[in-house]
C-alpha cells in the first residue's frame, strides 16, 4: 500500500529582505539567509536585554546591546520579545512609540481613511468614464439621424 506523504514545504516567496532590502527567496524566514544569521545572534543579547529592562525602547536595545536599530526593531515588531513586557517601537509613518502593530492607533485611521478615499475617487472616476461614454455614443446616434433626415428631406 502506498502511504500519501504530506508536503509541508512552503513555497518561497521572492521579496525585499526588510532590514537590507536585498531581493531574497523567503521561505518563511521574513529576512534574507545574512540577516536572519544575524538575527539569530542578536537574539540572546535582547532576550537578555528585555528581560532585565522589561518596558525599554527599541531605542534603548540598539544603544545599549549595539544591535544595529533596523535589526531591533524588525525583530521587536514581529513581537518575539513581549512576553517578558511591553516594548515600544517607533510608528512606521510617525515614529510615535508603539506597542504592536505597525502604525499608532491615529496612522492607523489615516491609513485607512486613505485607502477607503482611493477606492471612492477610482469609483468616481470609472462612473465618470461610463457617462462620457454613453454621452458620446447619445451624440453619434444624434448627428446620424440628424443626416438622415436631411437625406430623406432631398437637403
Ligand atoms: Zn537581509
Ligand atoms: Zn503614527
Amino acid at each position: 500500500m502506498i502511504s500519501m506523504i504530506k508536503s509541508n514545504t512552503k513555497r518561497p516567496v521572492l521579496r525585499n529582505c526588510p532590514i537590507c532590502e536585498r531581493l531574497f527567496a523567503d521561505t518563511g524566514f521574513g529576512a534574507c539567509q545574512n540577516c536572519y544569521d544575524k538575527m539569530r545572534d542578536y537574539e540572546t543579547q535582547i532576550n537578555e536585554y528585555v528581560k532585565a529592562h522589561p518596558h525599554c525602547t527599541v531605542k534603548d536595545i540598539a544603544k545599549n546591546t549595539n544591535i544595529p536599530l533596523k535589526f531591533a526593531t524588525n525583530m521587536i515588531n514581529k513581537g518575539q520579545f513581549v512576553a517578558g513586557g511591553k516594548i515600544s517601537y517607533p510608528c512606521s509613518r510617525c515614529g510615535k512609540a508603539i506597542t504592536s502593530g505597525l502604525y499608532c492607533s491615529s496612522c492607523m485611521d489615516l491609513v485607512h481613511k486613505a485607502t477607503a478615499n482611493a477606492k471612492r475617487l477610482e469609483i468616481e472616476r470609472r462612473q465618470k468614464e461610463e457617462q462620457e461614454r454613453i454621452k458620446k455614443k447619445f451624440e453619434k446616434e444624434r448627428t446620424s439621424a440628424l443626416n438622415i433626415l436631411k437625406i430623406l428631406r432631398g437637403k
